[in-house]
């Protein structure tokens, strides 16, 4: 368990190719625990790849990253893994499980008692404004895309992990469900603490999601800083162009 103000996750020098076409250069980051850490910027500049490295899904062709002080390439593949929720665009949900079912994948896996999994299955699904006693059974065919997202964030917390990696979780959503879900992801974050890395391509959603904001173009890191900062003080030309065109 990290403690607040310590580092979560460290990039440094990292670079990433893809058929020889360098897509993350010289990359320094340090995500503080314990807060929502935004990686905003442009499609194609490198979010979703900065992020699948976290998770192992992609690795750097050089520098290095540490997750809690400790090298990734040290970690097996699956312990890393059990450490992080993952949220993506499009949720994934098991079509042929339950929504109940399909919470409980992970934490069956990492032998949770089965009691335990109901109670946090209950409780979760509270938490998300989702009764057990409605949504438990349903498939999710039978869930409007908000309601999906809020079992796909309910998944990702089933076996509380201390980190949570989020890829344009709202992006997919009609307007009034991506604010009903910004203001329950801050909700659960004022509860549960965890560090969050947040990808969007929305300025907006930074500014409101983010205690940090990382700003990102062409593979490398613009601007670190909280909203403000980055809202009053933008550090380059492009920073202050990608904030005026969000406006
Ligand atoms: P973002 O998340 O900011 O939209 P990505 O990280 O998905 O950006 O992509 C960054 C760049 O890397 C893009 O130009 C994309 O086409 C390229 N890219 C991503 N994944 C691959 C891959 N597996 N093979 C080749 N190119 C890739």
């Amino acid at each position: 368990m990290t403690k607040q103000g310590e580092i979560a996750i460290e990039f440094t020098h990292v670079q990433k190719k893809f058929s020889g076409k360098a897509v993350i250069k010289d990359l320094n980051l340090a995500v503080p625990a314990n807060q929502i850490f935004v990686l905003v910027g442009p499609s194609g500049s490198g979010k979703t790849t900065i992020l699948k490295m976290i998770n192992a899904l992609i690795q750097p062709n050089g520098g290095e990253i540490t997750i809690n002080g400790k090298k990734i390439t040290e970690y097996r593949v699956q312990d890393l893994r059990w450490q992080m929720g993952y949220v993506l665009q499009q949720i994934a949900l098991f079509p042929n499980m339950t929504v109940a079912q399909n919470i409980a994948v992970i934490p069956e896996m990492k032998k949770m008692p089965k009691k335990k999994i109901k109670e946090r299955i209950e409780t979760l699904l509270a938490q998300v404004d989702l009764p057990a006693a409605k949504y438990a059974e349903r498939y999710p065919r039978e869930l409007s895309g908000g309601e999906a997202q809020r079992v796909g964030i309910v998944r990702a917390l089933a076996a509380d992990p201390p980190l949570i990696l989020m890829d344009e979780p709202f992006s997919a959503l009609d307007p009034l469900s991506r604010t009903q879900l910004q203001k329950l992801v801050l909700r659960l974050q004022a509860q549960l603490h965890k560090t969050v890395v947040f990808v969007t391509h929305d300025m907006n959603e930074a500014l409101k999601m983010g205690d940090a904001i990382a700003v990102v173009h062409h593979g490398k890191i613009q601007q670190v800083g909280t909203p403000r900062e980055v809202q009053l003080h933008p550090a380059t030309e492009y920073v202050a162009r990608f904030f005026a065109d969000t406006q």
